[in-house]
């Protein structure tokens, strides 16, 4: 690492001078990106193989000639946050709308975290969170799910009690396991907790139940529930970078304090509103996903691999007898792309695929086979 003079500025990694260092907590992070490689059959990224329904697609093109592009847009994003409010039986006053759900995570961060302030973790889960809490300078507490990546009450209470966290980040159906958390056992993490619980619903459609019944409830825990929700995955919207979570008041008015103005362009408040039409077109791309799951889980149990039960749109699996890295590259070499998962904590020598068309998974499957063979 770079030796830092008093204001920051380094001296001795070769970079031209009075160029500054990067902060020193940041240099061992490494990031987490998916590489973005031109294949044929992309299963590496959770989104939607569809795109967006044409009727919504014309309604946007419609809207958008309409739109006061030099003007900048409702910095309170009112009618999309309107939409979104009615969609959840909630008030406006509920929800916080960013640039993906990324940057939903990353303003409750930087408003509730920071030096000093730790945050609960039970890993394997997604890499963000721990990623996000680093950068904002916030202390990572991380537990364990155990080896069938279900949460242990024993050990939720132990990270609980020996770190306070801030905010217990939770996510169900759980990325990269595909688990979803049963309700009770959410419930009991909110009762627990000593601050704010955030559950990422980033795959919520698939699930058969939501964290947003304790929020809309009337327990004790209740107003200190926070859920993360995204365009990105079933709704077909990756492209336009939309996430919001449903929150109290004071957690919408916290994360506020911290968004930049008019960070969301009116172009995304639009397209995000007009999605909101299509729920049923939605809920028909979730359904035949669920039902290409079942095909894929079903070829999956006949091959050396061992794999787990899934109620998002991926399924995380381990080949057996050869390394996940070579199954990996064997895939690609079929054009196929998946997410090579083999080096995250918890989830050792492990891939993951999303759902894709059928014949996607046709195409996926075939050259797992081959490469398993
Ligand atoms: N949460 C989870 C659990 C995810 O898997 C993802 C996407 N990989 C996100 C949040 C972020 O999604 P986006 O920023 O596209 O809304």
């Amino acid at each position: 690492m770079a030796d830092l003079t008093a204001d920051g500025v380094g001296n001795d990694t070769g970079a031209p001078v009075g160029m500054p260092a990067v902060r020193p907590d940041l240099v061992a992070l490494t990031g987490y990106h998916s590489p973005q490689i031109d294949v044929e059959v992309r299963l590496n990224t959770n989104e939607s193989p569809l795109p967006p329904p044409d009727a919504w697609l014309q309604a946007f093109q419609s809207e958008l000639a309409h739109l006061d592009f030099n003007r900048y847009p409702d910095r309170e994003a009112v009618a999309l946050r309107e939409a979104l409010a009615e969609s959840h039986g909630v008030d406006l006053s509920q929800i916080f709308c960013a640039n993906g759900s990324n940057e939903v995570l990353q303003s409750l961060m930087l408003a509730y975290g920071g030096p000093g302030r730790t945050v609960a973790l039970f890993e394997p889960t997604y890499t963000l969170h721990g990623q996000i809490a680093r950068t904002t300078g916030t202390t990572v507490a991380a537990g364990r799910r155990t080896d069938d990546f279900r949460l242990d009450p024993d050990e939720v209470g132990r990270v609980l009690d020996a770190h306070q966290p801030v905010i217990t980040f939770l996510c169900s159906p759980n990325n990269p396991t595909g688990r979803a958390d049963p309700p009770e056992m959410i419930e009991s993490v909110v009762a627990r907790a000593p601050g704010l619980v955030v559950v990422d619903e980033a795959y919520g459609q698939f699930a058969p139940s939501s964290a947003l019944d304790i929020l809309r409830g009337a327990s004790a825990g209740a107003a200190r529930t926070v859920v993360v929700r995204t365009f990105s995955k079933t709704w077909s919207m990756a492209g336009a970078r939309l996430g919001y979570l449903v929150a109290t008041p004071e957690v919408v008015e916290a994360c506020e304090l911290v968004a930049l103005p008019y960070h969301l362009d009116a172009a995304k408040q639009l397209a995000g509103r007009l999605a909101l039409d299509y729920v049923s077109e939605m809920e028909t791309r979730v359904a035949m996903l669920t039902e290409e799951r079942g095909r894929i889980a079903a070829a999956l149990a006949g091959l050396p691999v061992e794999t787990w039960p899934s109620e998002a749109n991926f399924i995380l699996f381990r080949p057996i007898k050869r390394s996940a890295r070579q199954v990996w590259t064997d895939l690609l070499d079929k054009s196929v792309l998946v997410r090579d998962c083999s080096e995250w904590p918890g989830v050792t020598g492990c891939l993951r695929v999303t759902v894709g068309l059928p014949g996607e998974n046709d195409r996926f499957l075939e050259a797992l086979n081959e490469s398993l063979r």
